[in-house]
């Protein structure tokens, strides 16, 4: 079962979206409760949060927990990143996801699906899937919202044996 976490405030909406999209992929999803953004992951020099902080503030409840959050999140040597993981918990930010973002107009399909995307490449990574340098592949690792964008929201033909490998039933 993967636990979906609202990290901070997260539009309920989208977070149904997801949780719909994840369980008809991966078989099962719940949504728990929101928990906090921890103040100790701002960092004021950034006006960004410490992805890693969020990540492992995790709770470890579900087989595999999904984080969430509308905050703008980094790692260490990269300017922003969409999402990261470990082997067990996934955080993704919303943040750069949205039109608004880049100055454009609202777009909540494009939302939706962009989120799916994030969602299913750090999914992949808490499953034991590296960067792929397919562009068309969900692990192709995103520079840029183009990036996502160009890319679909499935594992490629070679990813996706991966997994089957691994014992994990995929359905795309
Ligand atoms: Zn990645
Ligand atoms: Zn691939």
């Amino acid at each position: 079962m993967i636990l979906l976490q609202p990290v901070g405030t997260v539009d309920r909406g989208l977070i149904k979206t997801l949780e719909q999209g994840i369980a008809s992929i991966f078989g099962a999803a719940e949504v728990g409760p929101a928990t906090r953004v921890p103040a100790s992951a701002y960092v004021r020099e950034r006006d960004q949060f410490d992805g890693e902080k969020i990540l492992y503030d995790l709770s470890l409840e579900g087989e595999v927990t999904l984080g969430i959050t509308e905050v703008d999140i980094f790692v260490k040597g990269l300017n922003f990143v969409f999402g990261l993981a470990d082997d067990r918990r996934a955080l993704i930010s919303l943040r750069r996801l949205r039109q608004e973002f880049y100055e454009l107009q609202e777009d909540g399909p494009l939302l939706e699906l962009r989120a799916l995307k994030e969602v299913v490449h750090e999914l992949g990574h808490v499953f034991g899937l590296a960067h792929c340098p397919e562009r068309r592949c969900v692990m192709y690792f995103s520079n840029s919202i183009l990036d996502t964008d160009f890319k679909d929201w499935r594992y490629c033909r070679g990813c996706a044996e991966i997994l089957r490998r691994s014992g994990l039933m995929v359905r795309l």
